[in-house]
């Protein structure tokens, strides 16, 4: 249930208001946009959704009350039709600003990613990626680094001026992840753990949500929800490739998906078309379809040495490819009316 207060509601009123979904045990989330406050209250059982619409719309100050039926409300456009951006350290996602997120899959060492992060700084980037905690399909594959990769994604940051956004796979990580990050990504084999996604939401970092690869998009979407009812809205979805019957590439970058979220979500959608196809000479294509398509921003595996990366190697772009696209990436967001 939205609750939109008028234009000239006053703080009395909005306090009423809160109280009296407090009295009735239900949650709620303040908005307060530069025109008017809106109120999401959290709770309220679906059988007494009319009824207690009823009864918050006569309220002082209460300009209309939209009950929501649908299984996530928070991060829908009925609470904001309009888009959002998120900060993540000093860059903005989303808001007509395209935001490329570029680095290794895996943090491999220090010079490895300080490396990285000066080349796709200097091409652009305005944030750089690297897992320290690797989600491996085999248990005998690299692992990644953990806490030191931290601290080597940290030194990065310190050298280039760069926010960090690091993979966070279970709750045990999470303080360390959150500390060091500037926005913490939630992997697609994580998306449906509810216990981590409702301590990401609340432990004062952003958070990007990819995909499942077998997730629907309403799936993806009430994932997110979980986020932002643990208590915050700063979430960057991710379409990162579905499972399809196609073999030819790694996953299906599913587009017509990312288009049919961002008409049910104000909140920024970035698209990673490195692990959708999972071959670096078909990731440029794929990263300008997507930009063309309305994506916020880009994650992009860049790798000094594609062929010794512990991780993603074949997928992964060289420097130099990197800043060939971040060429074209421009031109394209240009033609959109993005800024890149
Ligand atoms: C990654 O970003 O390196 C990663 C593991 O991605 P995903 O969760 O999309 O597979
Ligand atoms: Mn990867």
């Amino acid at each position: 249930m939205i609750i939109v207060m008028r234009l000239d509601s006053t703080e009395a009123d909005i306090e009423l208001v809160v109280d009296r979904l407090d009295e009735r045990g239900y949650g709620h989330h303040l908005s307060r946009g530069e025109e008017r406050t809106i109120i999401g209250a959290i709770g309220a059982p679906d059988d007494e959704k009319e009824v207690v619409a009823g009864q918050f719309s006569v309220l002082p100050g209460v300009e209309r009350v939209v009950p929501i039926l649908k299984s996530y409300k928070l991060i829908s456009r009925e609470y904001n039709p309009r888009p959002s951006s998120v900060m993540v350290g000093n860059a903005r996602v989303g808001g007509g600003h395209l935001a490329v997120i570029a680095g290794p899959c895996s943090v491999e060492s220090a010079e490895q990613v300080l490396q990285t992060a000066r080349a796709v700084r200097d091409a652009g980037a305005a944030a750089l990626r690297g897992g320290a905690y690797k989600p491996r399909s085999s248990p005998y594959s690299f692992q990644g680094l953990g806490s030191e990769g931290l601290e080597y994604l940290v030194a990065a940051r310190e050298q280039t001026g760069l926010p960090i956004v690091t993979e966070v796979m279970n709750v045990r990580q999470l303080e360390g992840v959150a500390e060091a990050a500037d926005c913490i990504q939630i992997g697609a084999r994580n998306m449906q753990n509810y216990d981590l996604l409702t301590e990401a939401g609340g432990c004062g970092k952003p958070v990007m949500l990819k995909r499942g690869f077998s997730s629907t998009v309403e799936e993806w979407l009430k994932a997110s929800e979980y986020i932002a009812a643990a208590g915050t809205l700063d979430i960057i979805l991710c379409e990162r490739g579905i499972r399809t019957f196609e073999t030819a590439t790694r996953f299906t970058l599913d587009l017509g998906g990312m288009a049919a979220a961002r008409r049910e979500t104000f909140l920024p959608i970035v698209a990673d078309p490195s692990h959708a196809v999972g071959i670096s000479s078909l990731v440029p294509q794929m990263a300008l379809a997507a930009v063309a398509a309305g994506a916020d921003g880009l994650l992009i595996e860049v790798h000094p040495r594609p062929d010794q990366a512990l991780s993603d190697g074949p997928q992964s772009l060289t420097p130099a490819a990197f800043a060939e696209l971040m060429g074209q990436v421009r031109t394209v967001a240009e033609a959109v009316g993005r800024q890149a």
